[in-house]
């Protein structure tokens, strides 16, 4: 498989090299040359196949000769070892649980696969890859658990001191071995521009082998295709196509579903379910592509006003408006419904939401108000215990720790503390060597 830019001003390029450099040398995003249609018979097998089956069959064509195929199936075995169970809510609409995994958000899987993958692709290097990235929370605890004693890489995270919640903090800090936690005394933007000053730093990467562990990535991005998968194959209603309705920030996620139909998975309709950052419920409405700002709320994982991979879902469909409206719509949903859903879910259906779950709730139900034949699934993308404040506002009720959690909780801190300033950072670096 050959990746080209989006940018078009780049050479295509391997998986490997679009896994090792992130984003494309033109700052495009790397997209593949071709999608791969699932075998005839793959879909039909599907309830019978292995989950490690299924992922290497997904996979294989996106990865090509770049990871030797024994290789290539320890790494998807690796990435998907918990339970992604899709639970009945209500009738008609189920929850795609993804949030079982160490970190308890569905970037684990991504950020597990592309770990494995620099790893391997890291074997022979003489010296060790640095993975440094900035964190407003989630991300950084994804991407510490996915890279921790994975052999040649050292992982490197920035978070605002202060500025992430105690669970998310304690994943961060509690690792220890390959992970190195930087406590900086600033916010998120100061932890980003110090992250971009290393990468921009020349003579800093004459030295250190730098990566990112962005979610542009395809090794993070493609990965994404098998929750839909296993949806699929847990299905009760096959052979009827379910709408899928995705709480989406940065359409990452999305898109790789998208990717997964395009190849050949049934889907009725997508559903890109929005909180109040519209830029693609404007969009898709004739607004045209008007980011705004972004604005804080309670599902602050989805906080985006100019989603990166939009893009990517533009080039799928061919750069059509319309094609993109008859197959996905979008919907935002307000702080005060999130909560509200929160709350109705758990006393009309015992079941708990998060505020991400929430918004993908209220989004399908809502298609379900115009559409009532219509069944559907939406994505878990986190653990009500990850946004605690919200979830008990809106029950009333304090939200049942995880055993996981607990013993998170209890882990001891280890941080670096780091003044919001380049020359210290880069003095860790080098001292790193
Ligand atoms: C990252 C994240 C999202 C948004 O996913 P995208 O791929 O960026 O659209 C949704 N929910 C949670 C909990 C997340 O961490």
């Amino acid at each position: 498989m050959k990746y080209y830019s989006l940018a078009g001003q780049a050479p295509v390029t391997d998986f490997r090299t679009a896994t090792l450099q992130g984003q494309a040398p033109d700052k495009g995003l790397y997209f593949p040359s071709r999608i791969p249609v699932f075998e005839k018979g793959f879909l039909d097998s599907l309830p019978r196949l292995p989950d490690d089956e299924m992922a290497l069959q997904v996979m294989k064509p996106y990865v090509g000769d770049c990871i030797p195929e024994p290789e290539l199936h320890r790494i998807v075995c690796e990435t998907l070892d918990f339970p992604i169970p899709l639970a009945e809510v209500c009738r008609g609409i189920y929850c795609l649980e993804l949030f079982h995994g160490p970190t308890l958000a569905f970037k684990d899987v991504g950020a597990r696969f592309m770990s494995r993958c620099l790893g391997w692709f890291s074997r022979d290097n003489d010296r060790r890859t640095v993975v440094l990235v900035a964190t407003s929370g989630d991300t950084g605890g994804a991407v510490a658990h996915g890279f921790h004693k994975v052999p040649g890489i050292e992982v490197v995270i920035l978070y605002p001191s202060g500025k992430v919640s105690p669970v998310q903090e304690k994943q961060l800090t509690t690792l220890g071995g390959n992970i190195h936690a930087l406590e900086v005394s600033g916010d998120f933007d100061d932890c980003q521009w110090l992250v971009k000053s290393a990468f921009a730093d020349a003579d800093l990467r004459g030295k250190v082998a730098l990566s990112s562990a962005n979610s542009i990535n395809v090794a993070r991005w493609l990965p994404q295709q098998l929750y839909y998968l296993l949806a699929w194959q847990q299905w009760p209603h096959r052979p009827e196509s379910p709408v899928i309705s995705v709480p989406s920030g940065n359409f990452g996620n999305l898109c790789a579903g998208m990717m997964a139909w395009k190849s050949g998975l049934p889907v009725a309709h997508f559903i890109a379910a929005c909180n109040a950052n519209d830029t693609v419920p404007r969009y898709l409405q004739g607004g045209g592509y008007r980011p705004a700002r972004a604005v804080a709320t309670h599902s602050n994982a989805m906080d985006v006003a100019d989603p990166s991979n939009f893009i990517r879902i533009l080039e799928l469909l061919g750069d059509d408006e319309t094609a993109c409206r008859k197959v996905m719509s979008a919907i935002s949903i307000s702080d005060a419904d999130t909560v509200d859903t929160i709350r109705r879910v758990h006393q009309d259906h015992g079941y708990l939401l998060d505020p991400h779950g929430a918004v993908g709730f209220l989004a399908l139900e809502r298609w379900r108000d115009a559409h009532p034949t219509a069944m559907g699934y939406f994505l878990g993308t986190a653990h009500p215990v990850k946004f605690p404040d919200c979830v008990e506002t809106a029950t009333g009720e304090p939200v049942p720790v995880p055993e996981s959690v607990r013993q998170v909780l209890g882990g001891v801190k280890a941080s670096v503390p780091m003044p919001a300033d380049y020359e210290a950072l880069r003095a860790f670096l080098t001292g790193m060597g």
